[in-house]
């Protein structure tokens, strides 16, 4: 299949790498010139621009920062939107259902149909391959570029109403911030009161307190203080805002989320948007006076 693929970091990069060596014709495009170089080296075909890429395939995927740049590259000038080749827009970003669904108007009054396909899983499920990829769109347009989702990951369909997979994914990194920022209070509460923090996850581990960060984020990037799970916290501020808002909308209350999002918050502020998520447990080190770490931990 050709493919055009833009936003080639964190996660683009890994997908787009999948798919040139399933074999696919990959024209990629990124705003940093080392990341287009880099896929280039292992078989993609370089383009000049975000349009060039219109120009030259009919599916395009793009896995970019934030709503506003998905926008931009897609519907702005300049955009993909400009392209006389491009059919379909596959967005593998978390935007949100309210940009989703934007994107599939504005994009739809040219014949281009925009398929939201957010993906969970992070840089190592990117790496691999076994992504959960959360599908939307028009049943026939989500068939026919099944084949190329499924080399970055396990297919869900989530249903044709545009926004649909995006909804999905907020509710998943609500509950994966979540996860993070409670167990952060958790394990600094213990190691605090004297546990030993490997103890401590064993224990959880092996009980009912046991979710994402207790066994990966805690052991693999926190303990060894490596903080390199390839995910800002800026970009999980964006999710769980995304998620309150969308809330809001609904008239769902989301009091948890609040909090959560107060623990990104500060995270952001004190340690920095861009550093990773697994740096939200380090503003609650420095108010109790001690650190989650056990340096001999395998990262
Ligand atoms: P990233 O910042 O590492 O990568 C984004 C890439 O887009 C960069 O290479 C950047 O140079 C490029 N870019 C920015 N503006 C551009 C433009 N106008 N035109 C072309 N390229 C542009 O981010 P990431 O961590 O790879 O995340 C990408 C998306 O996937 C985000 O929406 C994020 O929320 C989502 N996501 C991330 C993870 C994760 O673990 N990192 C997991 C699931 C979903």
């Amino acid at each position: 299949m050709d493919i055009g693929f833009i936003g080639l970091g964190n996660m683009g990069f890994h997908m787009a790498r999948r798919l040139v060596e399933a074999g696919n014709r990959v024209v990629v495009f990124d705003t940093r010139r080392e990341a287009i170089d880099r896929l280039v080296a292992l078989g993609a075909e370089p383009a000049g621009s975000v349009r060039e890429v219109a120009d030259r395939v009919e599916t395009v995927m793009a896995s970019l920062p934030t709503p506003d740049i998905v926008f931009a590259v897609a519907a702005g000038k300049g955009g993909l939107i400009e392209g006389n080749r491009m059919r379909r827009f596959v967005d593998l970003s978390t935007t949100g259902a309210v940009m989703a669904n934007r994107i599939f108007e504005t994009l739809g009054a040219r014949d281009i149909v925009q398929i939201d396909s957010p993906v969970s899983g992070g840089v190592n499920g990117a790496e691999k391959g076994t992504l959960a990829v959360m599908v939307s769109g028009p049943r026939a347009e989500v068939t026919a570029i099944e084949p190329a989702l499924k080399v970055i990951g396990k297919v869900f369909f989530i249903g044709e109403r545009p926004g649909a997979g995006q909804t999905m994914k907020l509710c998943n990194n609500f509950l994966s911030a979540t996860a993070m920022a409670a167990t952060s209070e958790a394990m600094v509460m213990g190691v605090k009161a004297g546990l030993d923090p490997r103890i401590m996850l064993d224990v959880i581990n092996a009980g009912s307190g046991r979710n994402t960060a207790t066994e990966d984020k805690f052991p693999k990037r926190v303990l060894p203080g490596t903080f390199n799970l390839g995910f800002t916290s800026g970009l999980m501020m964006k999710d769980v805002g995304l998620a309150l808002s969308e809330a809001k909308a609904l008239g769902v209350p989301m009091d948890i989320a609040e909090a959560v999002a107060r623990a990104l918050q500060l995270a952001c502020e004190e340690i920095g948007p861009d550093k990773d998520v697994t740096t939200v447990v380090q503003p609650i080190e420095r108010r109790a006076g001690v650190a989650v770490r056990a340096p001999g931990n395998k990262p």
